[in-house]
């Protein structure tokens, strides 16, 4: 089997085609009361690049930790530990307050409820005038109005929206007005938190297209955080898996659904709906697989347990790393379960045990 270990860059300084580098990244929240020194980690040692223009999604369920990681690189979260490089500097080395307008103007939040975050009182003319003020993109208000015009042409609205009230627009419009707010300061990277979840699949869709675009014709980077592979597929250029605080997963998007390694990553699959795959599950089903993937007893790998040893990254394929004890160069492609060809039969997978497995069809040369 050439599966072989995936080093960690050592170095944390970025260069110049890579807009956001995160290393180490951990997050403890404290537990219990003021003076319990008890903590949950809800960031584990997080390493990844979003690469100058790409969409990187980061897909997982909830409480997994992406919005702690999104929330460290918008600097609304201190880090317990690790780095993030943004523009060549560490971003929690240098002074929160006195940097922060100059990086509000890089780095820019979409959350995922457009209603909750635009203040209804307002007409959308002022979500757009504020940011465009603060950060001197206009300065009169013939200038507002024609940046803000352009503003809501650039996300497929229109100008007479501008004098609308959020209620008055359904949930893709607003969540439009969101990304064109964070359009306002023209940033570099925009950080995505769930920005289609609460729409319906038919508005999702245009809110995905939306997103290429930006990337496409004006280069811009972005974490799109979204727990619907689907989505990830769809319009992310890479893909990693949180799982429980950590990546366990992530690869060029196309590469890594075609390929999914991880038991995590092939149960998450097992419920996007894909013509091309035969397999689904109920919800009953799932919550049966999810329970044997995650409990360490069940692992089909019993040599290696990772509860116990945390597993470091092997490559398995081109651009594509996992984070598993059964991809280690000792374990044999003949004795690795998770190397058939019915990369979704969660079910058989988890029923064989190393050393009954039928031996792999899945080329490990390539
Ligand atoms: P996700 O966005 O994947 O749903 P989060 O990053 O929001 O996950 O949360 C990860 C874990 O950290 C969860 O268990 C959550 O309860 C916990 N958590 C998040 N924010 C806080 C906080 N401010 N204080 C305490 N625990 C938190
Ligand atoms: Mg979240």
């Amino acid at each position: 089997m050439t599966t072989s270990t995936a080093q960690r860059p050592a170095s944390t300084d970025a260069p110049d085609d890579v807009s956001v580098r995160v290393r180490g990244l951990t997050k403890d929240f404290p537990l219990g009361g003021l003076f319990s020194r008890r903590s949950m980690r809800a960031v584990d040692n997080v390493d990844f690049d979003i690469p100058r223009g790409t969409i990187v999604a980061l897909v997982g369920e909830s409480g997994s930790g992406k919005s702690t990681v999104a929330r460290a690189i918008a600097r609304l979260e201190r880090p317990t530990s690790g780095s993030i490089t943004v523009g060549g500097q560490d971003v929690l080395k240098t002074e929160k307050s006195a940097a922060s307008r100059r990086y509000r103007g890089t780095v820019q939040m979409v959350f995922q409820d457009p209603f909750g975050s635009l203040n209804p009182a307002h007409r959308v003319e002022h979500f757009l005038e504020r940011p465009l003020r603060i950060h001197g993109k206009a300065r009169t208000r013939a200038e507002v109005r024609s940046r803000s015009a352009e503003l809501m042409r650039t996300v497929g609205l229109t100008e007479d929206m501008l004098d609308s009230y959020p209620h008055e627009l359904s949930g893709g419009q607003r969540q439009r007005v969101s990304i064109a707010r964070a359009l306002a300061v023209d940033p570099e990277i925009i950080l995505a938190d769930e920005p289609t979840s609460m729409l319906d699949v038919s508005v999702r869709i245009g809110i995905l297209n939306l997103m290429a675009r930006l990337r496409d014709e004006r280069g811009i980077s972005m974490l799109f955080i979204t727990h619907d592979l689907a989505s990830a597929r769809y319009v992310a250029d890479t893909t990693l898996v949180m799982f429980a605080g950590a990546l366990v997963e992530g690869g060029e998007s196309l590469e890594l659904m075609k390929n999914p390694s991880h038991p995590y990553t092939r149960l998450l699959l097992s419920a996007v709906p894909d013509p091309a795959r035969t397999l689904s599950y109920d919800p009953v089903e799932r919550a049966r697989l999810r329970q044997a993937v995650l409990a360490p007893t069940t692992c089909p790998w019993q040599g290696a347990d990772c509860s116990t040893t945390s597993p470091v990254r092997h490559t398995v394929g081109p651009d594509h790393w996992v984070r598993c004890h059964l991809y280690a160069p000792k374990v044999s492609a003949a004795t690795n379960p998770l190397l058939t060809d019915s990369d979704s039969d969660l079910d058989s997978v988890l029923d064989t045990a190393p050393g009954t497995a039928p031996a792999p069809t899945r080329k490990a040369d390539r």
